[in-house]
């Protein structure tokens, strides 16, 4: 077996008010005829409720039940909003990339009903505009927020040299994982790139000195026993639409870790001047420009992910691993394979319903040659942003999906069900259970990741130091203590 390993997803979502034409005027349309058609971002951007406000209406219920906008939910994620900054869902604890799918994919639902009432709090008090929720990186003023990717790993010494041996694979892994971008080229013309969080790593390595801070967060937080563990905390990724496409940035690097984990050791992939190759990978749409390693070697993106992905697979050959890995893990390497090949036949075909830059290009170029405009046209700029909002009404993926342009791989049901059921093989199933238990009895609580604390005299609290369980005695009696 593959060692068990759990994981979770922090989105920061994208939040704009939009100035009210056509609430409810299907951005999809695009997808099938190109209508123009208009969402956030639209105009002027003479918005007429700010962002900050926006977020207050969204959040208004959660303030009124949680008496806070930090909370965790009955599904054993958390769920936030920082002062003046964008809405965040952490993904509850998931071991299984399917399962943390799911558990991401609620998030979005949770967020996309928070929305709904929210724009109906607009529409009673008679304040004109819709809130917009986009899983994306980039706001139009430019402003970046993140995707951060949380992976435990087994404490030990060489910590940064597994972080180091990772930074190549971080950098050129955008060439699947991106999410797609339209980026102004100096000069002012518009350009395809894949990533949208790319350039902005460059800005936030100017300053830095440890040549990995940017693309892993080195701070030493591992939410579970710290003896034993650490938290790979890594903050380089794209928000991912496409389930494809989140499975695969998950499970390609679980995969990978798992290599690391037991030993190998991947020294000769460290680029030169990793902050320069992130921009100039993610500009490179081909994926076959070179660029250069300490060594001095060149291996263009497509060439080092070339090279991860057969030693993953030899490393699982060799080990036994590859006859028990799970079916998700089987689609991981399928799908990572299939990507690869895409690049180097130059056939975007093979992957244009599974991952973001491809499924995203495709829309953007059908809708381009029907009305034939520049990429710089504001429509496109439109069409590609409403790729991301999270409306099944007003954002695209739903409608792509049901068209067979997006590829999925929950259903409905899952995902419906995992807004209100955490992950059952994880620490998760306490805290969710815990959680669901103090709402219906409206019981005063204090949770964060490893602590559930009952606010009353007694003070009771359970410390779960252990991530990986879902049975717990002492939540047991928390539980039963709360239910008398
Ligand atoms: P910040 O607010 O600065 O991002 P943070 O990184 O601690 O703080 P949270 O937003 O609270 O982040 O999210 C933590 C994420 O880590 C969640 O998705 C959660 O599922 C995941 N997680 C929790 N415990 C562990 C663990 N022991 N190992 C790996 N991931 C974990
Ligand atoms: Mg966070
Ligand atoms: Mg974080």
């Amino acid at each position: 077996m593959t060692a068990r390993r759990i994981f979770g997803v922090e989105t920061e979502y994208g939040i704009t008010c939009a100035p009210p034409t056509g609430r409810g005027a299907a951005a999809s349309g695009a997808v099938q005829d190109g209508d123009s058609h208009r969402t956030a971002a639209d105009g002027d951007g003479s918005a007429v409720v700010t962002a900050d406000d926006a977020a207050r209406y969204l959040f208004r219920k959660v303030v009124q039940w949680g008496r806070s906008s930090n909370v965790f939910l009955r599904n054993g994620a958390r769920l936030y909003l920082d002062v003046g900054s964008h809405p965040e869902y952490a993904s509850a604890e998931c071991d299984d990339v399917h399962q943390l799918v799911v558990n991401d994919r609620a998030g979005e639902m949770i967020l996309d009903e928070m929305t709904e009432d929210a724009n109906d709090l607009l529409f009673e008090e008679g304040v004109p505009g819709t809130i917009h929720l986009f899983k994306n990186n980039v706001d139009s003023a430019g402003n970046s927020f993140g995707c951060h990717e949380n992976y435990l790993v087994r404490r030990r010494r060489d910590f940064q040299a597994m972080g180091e041996a990772l930074v190549p694979f971080f950098i050129t892994r955008q060439v699947l994982t991106g999410a797609g971008h339209i980026r102004v080229r100096p000069g002012g013309r518009a350009a395809y790139a894949f990533s949208q969080r790319a350039d902005q790593m460059w800005d936030a390595m100017s300053s830095a000195t440890t040549r990995s801070r940017p693309i892993i967060n080195t701070r030493d937080e591992p939410h579970a026993d710290a003896d034993l563990y650490r938290r790979m905390h890594v903050i380089v990724g794209d928000s991912s639409v496409a389930e494809t496409t989140t499975m695969l940035k998950v499970g390609m690097t679980d995969l990978l870790l798992g290599m690391l984990e037991d030993g190998a050791k991947v020294r000769d992939l460290a680029l030169a001047e990793p902050m320069r190759a992130i921009r100039e990978i993610s500009h490179d749409t081909t994926a076959k420009v070179p660029v250069e390693l300490a060594s001095g070697r060149r291996m263009s993106a497509l060439d080092m992910q070339e090279e991860f992905y057969s030693r993953v697979t030899g490393y699982l050959d060799d080990h036994g691993h590859t006859a028990e890995l799970s079916g998700v893990q089987r689609r991981v390497l399928e799908l990572w394979e299939r990507g690869l090949r895409a690049l180097r036949s130059e056939d975007p075909t093979l992957v244009d319903t599974e991952l973001d830059w491809a499924v995203k290009a495709r829309l953007i170029e059908r809708y381009r040659a029907k009305h034939t405009l520049a990429l710089d046209d504001p429509r496109v700029a439109r069409l590609s942003l409403a790729y991301h909002d999270i409306s099944p009404r007003r954002g695209l993926a739903t409608t792509l999906a049901q068209r067979g342009l997006m590829a999925r791989i929950t259903t409905d049901e899952e995902v419906a069900d995992a807004v209100s059921t955490p992950p059952s093989t994880t620490r998760a199933k306490l805290r969710g259970d815990f959680v669901a238990a103090a709402q219906d009895r409206r019981r005063d609580i204090t949770v964060d990741w490893v602590h559930l604390k009952i606010n009353d005299a007694a003070q009771r609290t359970a410390v779960l130091k252990d991530p990986f369980s879902p049975v717990d005695e002492r939540v047991d009696a928390l539980i039963a203590a709360l239910e008398v």
